[in-house]
């Protein structure tokens, strides 16, 4: 394991393993930055190993499952021995989406998988970690939301109004009936998001929660099909280029903000 030198950023990286996450991980290291990428099994996804061998001084890989409590406590555990100086950003990235039934058939136990996984998960990540927050520089978390838990986007689809607003495809899109447990864990993630950033700014700790846009990994070309298109319109890269230009313009004023990649704020 890589020990913190002192000199660089450090950005700790849920769900490393491949998508949105594993992105991050090498344009944060592209660009000269210390990164911890937490994973459930490191050393068997996304290149991470490779990763860490050609930057072994930058990349740290820790196991963690972020629905399981004692996996997040053993890596915070082991993360504060290798880093004494503390992180500073902190990218609550893991997540799943669930199956694409209607909602009104949304799965009972598939509805508390994603809540643990979206929701209790980063809230757990944020609390095991906090005391690292607390002595790193930039003291941010980015918690990894989605449009799709807008209670705000989602309640102009009544009454036909979907394509007044100009919202998706119109009142029957074939999505805005779909995905309720992802979307009720990303809206309950806003919310937790929101409410740490109150709970926090008088210690000067940031939060934010970010929509990567319609990215093109395993997760975001699982609904393309259904739109009729061949594939979202983001790459991983370009999403995640964006994404880190709003993050490295984090104020204490912006906490509690919902933003999108493109940096325009998402009604809550
Ligand atoms: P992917 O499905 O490509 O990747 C999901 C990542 O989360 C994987 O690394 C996966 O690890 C990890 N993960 C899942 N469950 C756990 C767990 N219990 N513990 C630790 N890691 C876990 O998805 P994306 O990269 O597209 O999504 C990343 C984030 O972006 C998610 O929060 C998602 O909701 C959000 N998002 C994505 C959008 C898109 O269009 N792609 C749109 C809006 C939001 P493993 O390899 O072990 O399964």
């Amino acid at each position: 394991m890589a020990i913190h030198d002192g000199d660089r950023i450090v950005y700790l990286v849920t769900g490393a393993s491949r998508g949105i996450g594993l992105e991050y991980v090498k344009q944060l290291l592209e660009r000269g930055d210390s990164v911890i990428a937490a994973a459930r099994n490191p050393d068997n996804s996304g290149g991470l190993t490779t990763l860490a061998e050609r930057h072994e001084s930058q990349l740290t890989l820790v196991t963690m499952d972020v629905a399981d409590p004692a996996s997040i406590k053993a890596a915070a555990t082991s993360i504060s021995e290798a880093f004494p100086g503390g992180i500073d950003v902190l990218i609550n990235n893991a997540g799943i989406s669930g199956n694409l039934v209607m909602s009104s058939e949304q799965d009972e136990d598939e509805f508390r998988d994603i809540l643990m996984i979206n929701t209790l998960g980063p809230f757990l990540v944020t609390k095991a970690f906090l005391p690292l927050i607390r002595k790193g520089s930039k003291k941010q978390i980015v918690n990894i939301s989605s449009g799709l838990g807008s209670i705000a986007t989602a309640a102009q689809y009544l009454n036909g109004g979907a394509s007044k607003h100009g919202v998706l495809k119109g009142a029957d899109s074939p999505m805005a009936r779909r995905q309720l447990g992802y979307r009720a864990s990303k809206a309950a993630l806003n919310m937790t998001t929101v409410a740490l950033a109150v709970d926090l700014q008088e210690e000067g700790i940031i939060l934010i929660a970010m929509c990567p846009g319609w990215v093109d990994t395993d997760m975001g070309s699982g609904t393309a099909g259904m739109l009729g298109v061949a594939k979202p319109p983001l790459t991983a890269p370009t999403s995640v280029a964006m994404q880190l230009k709003v993050v490295d313009g984090l104020t204490l004023e912006k906490s509690g903000t919902y933003f999108n990649h493109e940096g325009n704020i998402v009604p809550f």
